[in-house]
């Protein structure tokens, strides 16, 4: 069965909740580049230079160890073919049947990695979740095989919003050695402040992830980057277009970068209504994860179906993510602006208490 990723429907006008978007917008100087393009340079391929530069300058790393792609997503395309299609037949004897090579998530995963695994040809080997979704080390390091060629660890992670513990993804880098690529995708670093940036120098086989689509509200420009050591990006750079980010991309994303404070205050506001939304699911009772990025996982039971139905009649917008493994009752609401949040937990206690005295 192919592993297709879930296409979210357009859901027009309403509080989104259910994308973990930046619920408060870009900074307004990323609206004020965007005004300022002039059609002369609309009508020019990008040029990229200053900021590869300035990005690298912001995460700390050298221009040659990063690579720009249209979205994280086009990054994780391009690490999962690049380290699962150029090899596919390895190590076959000529007219021998070839096993396919494997890669590995551990579930509840971001749906993108099963997806392009499967493009690439390769197969997913799934490491199913542990009691409260502490991290599989024992089970990951157990599912590597001679076949793997990529492990993909998110941390925090996506849906649940755990961290996973810095010696735990040391431990998979050196298990994976030259033979696996550990792709670690830190989309959600600004909230969570826990980074293996400082550790590409010490391994070839680490590649980063991180996005402009979350805390710097970038989604619709689509933003983001790979770092990693030169030697390992080349064969992946390969696999990304020359232009795959567009203009506005690039004018929005160095205006972005020019303004951190935006940023910090932004976290601030996700921290704040991560904090309310602990203290409402304490008094509604319901269980809910500590998380380190700009969501939380909730889990409501078997009124979870009807609870994001409810909310949706009121446009309010939030993910149910029953179908992921071991996340049965669970709903993904995203923490933005602490009015957008106060909104939701006022909508969510209307449902849930109703009929209650
Ligand atoms: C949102 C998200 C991405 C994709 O980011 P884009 O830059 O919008 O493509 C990648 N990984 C994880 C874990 C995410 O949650």
């Amino acid at each position: 069965m192919p592993h297709n990723y879930e296409r979210v429907p357009d859901l027009g006008e309403g509080l989104r909740l259910h994308l973990n978007e930046n619920t408060g917008g870009c900074s307004p100087r990323v609206l004020e580049a965007l005004r300022a393009v002039t059609a002369q340079q609309v009508a020019l391929y990008p040029a990229y230079d200053a900021l590869v530069r300035q990005t690298a300058d912001c995460l700390g790393v050298d221009a040659g160890s990063i690579q720009l792609t249209n979205g994280l997503d086009e990054g994780i395309l391009a690490v999962a073919i690049a380290s699962l299609r150029d090899r596919a037949t390895d190590g076959h004897a000529p007219g021998s049947h070839p096993s396919p090579l494997e890669g590995i998530i551990v579930e509840p995963a971001f749906d993108m990695y099963a997806a392009y695994i499967d493009i690439a040809g390769a197969r997913v080997v799934a490491v199913p979740p542990a009691r409260d979704f502490e991290f599989p080390l024992a089970e990951v390091l157990g599912a590597i095989t001679a076949a793997t060629r990529i492990l993909f660890l998110t941390n925090p992670n996506n849906p649940t919003g755990r961290v996973i513990p810095k010696a735990a993804i040391e431990a998979i880098l050196r298990a994976a050695g030259t033979q696996a690529i550990v792709f670690l995708d830190e989309a959600y670093y600004e909230f969570a402040g826990e980074t293996l940036v400082d550790e590409i120098d010490r391994h070839p086989n680490l590649v980063i992830g991180r996005t402009f689509a979350k805390a710097y509200g970038l989604a619709g420009l689509r933003a983001g980057c790979l770092i990693a050591q030169p030697q390992t990006l080349a064969s992946i750079c390969r696999v990304v277009p020359p232009y795959s980010l567009n203009l506005f991309a690039v004018a929005g994303l160095r205006a972005a970068l020019g303004d951190p404070e935006y940023l910090r205050a932004y976290v601030a506001q996700v921290n704040e209504s991560k904090r309310l939304l602990y203290d409402a699911c304490a008094q509604l009772r319901l269980r809910c994860w500590p998380s380190a990025a700009n969501f939380v996982l909730v889990e409501v039971g078997e009124r979870a179906g009807p609870l994001v139905d409810a909310l949706a009649g009121r446009r309010i917008f939030v993910r149910d993510r029953s179908g992921q493994p071991g996340c049965a009752g669970c709903v993904r609401i995203t923490t933005g602006m602490v009015e957008h949040t106060r909104a939701c937990i006022e909508a969510m206690k209307e449902f849930l208490c109703a009929g209650l005295s």
